[in-house]
């Protein structure tokens, strides 16, 4: 027999198939990980086998496979049909792609199987004639620590762990060892899993659904095998219980499932939720595990030990045999989309998994992106709604501030005093509130007042952030950071101002609005640490503080029933970013945040959530629409806008970037670039007669126009969607692929931010 391989080696001169001979003894199938000599030296590499064959007919010689690297097949063959479809779509190696599938430390057996140490008295062995040998004459124990162990060993009679054993007599491990070499003791060991779960948690079991529910169930249910569902449910509507008994379901049959959340909510607040329901058979696969933690999830869940996963993105990748159901929670966040090579979008590869496997696809979210909704409409997708929210809690009542006649009527404060008031009066009766926004840091950047200088960075060209806590100005981008200087650099004038509103200003001043207010801050500068965005919460959730103040993070899966008010200090920030999609993800921003207040039920029924949100914008369709609760509406002018403007999803952006030490290199090669590709591309789709789907070709400088001492340029093609794509596609990337020059960045299409 032969394995037809692909090399672990990540450049395109080697990404074909391999073929080698399997020795008669060895057991290599389709999905294993094997070892072979490589290359003229013969050098030992590893390889993925993704194909056996019974013949081989060229005239070459086959070396052998020198041996396999598990047991197993470390892929399941699903995934080896993912993995050519990914390196086909996203345009990467197949090797890229398949090393998508398994826990980097994998190759190269960099992490191992964790045993554990165990010992006992050695079997048959005179315990009577060796307790004699360790006493002296006199009765006394010729080594205390040694009389210790065994009496503890024979007492307890079966095999203890090493660790164990320690922890009732302190170091124990030489005289461990000593009896070991009398023979008196033998050593053993088992493989244990190493545990990302720290907590115990208890049992519970399924609530009665509701009609809405039990109806997104059933259809989930009795669905066709690679059915994509999008379940378009508001915050709080129940949606996660649709999930936990449509897994139970595929649990029933003998199968498994992938739950995918944004690595943001991965909190054990939610993985417990998924515990609590299925117990051992949950595993979870995200960023902060420890190299050995990563590893035993995945080998639970190859081995079938676990047969549900939660995870980020990646998790769509997770060995699970049997594969149900996928589910893709807050499907519109941009995280899913992967940010480096190969740069996939998790619904896309979710949906060929399903149609691999036969499994079902649910993708849920508050407010789903346009092209999801666009396909339910469309029928591409089955829509699943929950329009209302469980026990019949109301939608919290937004009110818009208009910010700017706050200012012209004299208040300079950043709360409005609707804002203010409210704040006052949920302290006073003992409920929480969340303060939303869109910032880090103390302030902005700094400006001169008298000249309008802005202090950028020197090697990157954007505004450099201002950090009250050490007096610093950084740039986000590269790290650079600079003291910040007493007189303007320009104008010499003393009057620089930090604008714009961070976390630590929101919370000096709500200190100044209601003295002793206890507050919790949480953004990326006060969540560095492992655990410490769990403890913050945990503690919010324990009711240790009043307000909760934070950025993004706030936003999300958070679901503390005694907040009854959330504040959106500023909600502009993400309005006139120059991106084509900030009011799409202005108005999901603000339906997540609003969806945390109001979600508790008292003796005296629901508790009314109250929101209010601060902005210069209050006429924008996003922050209005996101107050009223209305998707559909939102939906339809946005998607309309789309459609006329040629914007995704009716169009493709493709970027190709330029980074170059001389602005003048950089330059002349996108230009060059640009007019090849629109050569190649209007060519592609000249062969179908629709030259005219080109919109455009156009090239400059990049919104940041320099980075790290890089001039930054780039050509942007935009294509409108239709079936001739692909075929411009690929050729625009047969041109990438023999652009050799320095500081070519490659070709992304519709890349998450155009910066
Ligand atoms: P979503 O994911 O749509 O925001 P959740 O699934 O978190 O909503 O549900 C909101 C709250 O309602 C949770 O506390 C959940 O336990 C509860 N819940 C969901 N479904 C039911 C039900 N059928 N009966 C009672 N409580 C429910
Ligand atoms: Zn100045
Ligand atoms: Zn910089």
């Amino acid at each position: 027999m032969f394995a037809k391989l692909i090399v672990d080696i990540a450049n395109s001169n080697v990404d074909r198939l391999f073929t080698y001979s399997i020795p008669e003894e060895l057991d290599v199938r389709e999905g294993h990980r094997v070892l072979v000599p490589f290359g003229r030296s013969n050098k030992p590499t590893e390889g993925f086998v993704v194909e056996i064959c019974a013949e081989y007919d060229t005239g070459f010689e086959v070396k052998d496979v020198i041996r396999t690297m598990e047991p197993y097949p470390a892929l399941l063959p699903d995934q080896v049909e993912l993995a050519k479809w990914i390196a086909r779509a996203y345009h990467c190696t197949l090797c890229d792609a398949l090393r998508l599938m398994l826990p980097a430390q994998l190759r190269g057996s960099r992490v191992k199987e964790k045993t554990v140490r165990t010992v006992c008295i050695a079997e048959g062995a005179d315990t009577e004639r060796i307790r004699a040998s360790l006493l002296k004459k006199d009765g006394s124990a010729r080594s205390p620590k040694q009389l210790e162990v065994f009496d503890l060993l024979t007492k307890v009679g079966t095999p203890m762990s090493v660790s164990d054993l320690n922890s009732y007599i302190p170091m124990a491990s030489a005289a461990v060892a000593a009896l070991i070499k009398k023979g008196c003791v033998t050593e053993q060991g088992f493989v244990t899993f190493r545990s990302p779960f720290t907590n115990n948690v208890e049992r519970d079991t399924a609530p009665e659904l509701t009609a809405d529910q039990r109806k997104a169930v059933d259809s989930i249910n009795e669905g066709k095998a690679g059915e994509v569902f999008l379940l378009h449910g508001v915050t709080g509507s129940g949606k996660t219980e649709v999930y936990l008994n449509a897994i139970q379901r595929a649990l029933d049959a003998g199968g498994g499932a992938i739950v995918l959340v944004p690595e943001i909510s991965l909190t054990p607040q939610t993985t417990d939720r998924f515990r609590r329901r299925f117990g051992d058979t949950v595993a979870v696969m995200h960023s902060h595990l420890s190299v050995g933690e990563r590893y035993d999830e995945w080998r639970r869940l190859r081995l079938g030990k676990a047969r549900v996963v939660v995870g980020a993105r990646s998790a769509v990748f997770a060995p699970i045999e049997d594969l149900k159901l996928i589910i893709i929670d807050e499907e519109h966040e941009p995280s899913y989309r992967s940010e480096s090579v190969p740069t996939y979008s998790t619904d896309e590869v979710a949906i060929r998994r399903v149609r691999l496997t036969g499994a079902k696809l649910v993708l849920g979210s508050a407010t789903p992106q346009l092209i999801s909704y666009l396909r339910a409409k469309q029928g591409a997708y089955k829509l699943l709604t929950l329009p209302e929210r469980i026990n019949g809690i109301p939608m919290p009542e937004v009110e818009i501030v208009d910010m700017r006649s706050e200012f012209m009527s004299g208040n300079t404060s950043i709360f409005s005093r609707e804002l203010a008031k409210k704040l006052t009066k949920c302290v006073a009766e003992g409920e929480q509130a969340i303060l939303f926004l869109n910032r880090r840091g103390y302030s902005y950047h700094g400006e001169c007042r008298a000249c309008g200088f802005v202090f950028t960075c020197p090697h990157c060209d954007v505004a450099m952030t201002y950090h009250k806590f050490d007096g610093s100005l950084r740039c986000h981008y590269c790290g650079y950071s600079t003291k910040v200087p007493a007189v303007c650099p320009s104008c010499g004038s003393k009057y620089i101002k930090y604008s714009g509103v961070g976390t630590q200003q929101v919370e000096e001043q709500l200190k100044k609005l209601i003295p002793g207010v206890r507050c919790l801050r949480m953004d990326t500068d006060t969540t560095g640490g492992k655990t410490s965005h769990r403890d913050i919460l945990d503690s919010f959730a324990r009711g240790e503080a009043d307000v909760l103040i934070g950025t993004q993070m706030v936003a999300k899966g958070l679901d503390i029933p005694d907040v009854t008010l959330v504040g959106v200090v500023f909600a502009d920030a993400s309005l006139f970013h120059s991106d084509y999609r900030s009011g799409e993800r202005t108005f999901q921003l603000l339906t997540q945040v609003a969806g945390r207040a109001g979600r508790a039920v008292s003796d005296d029924g629901p508790k009314k959530g109250r929101v209010v949100v601060q902005t210069n914008a209050p006429e924008h369709r996003a922050v209005r629409l996101a107050a009223e609760h209305d998707y559909r509406t939102f939906f339809d002018l946005e998607i309309n806008d789309r459609l006329r403007t040629l914007f995704p999803p009716f169009a493709v952006f493709a970027r190709a970037l330029f980074e170059c030490a001389d602005e003048k290199r950089a330059a002349a090669l996108a230009e060059e670039f640009a007019r090849k590709a629109e050569e190649t591309v209007a060519g592609a789709l000249k062969k179908h007669g629709a030259e005219n789907e080109l919109l455009f070709v156009s090239y400059g400088a990049a919104p940041i126009r320099k980075r790290d001492n890089l001039f930054r340029y780039a050509v942007i093609l935009k294509l409108a969607r239709t079936k001739h794509t692909s075929d411009a596609v690929s050729a625009l990337w047969a041109l990438s692929d023999n652009c050799n020059t320095d500081g070519f960045r490659g070709v992304e299409i519709n890349p998450n931010d155009m910066l």
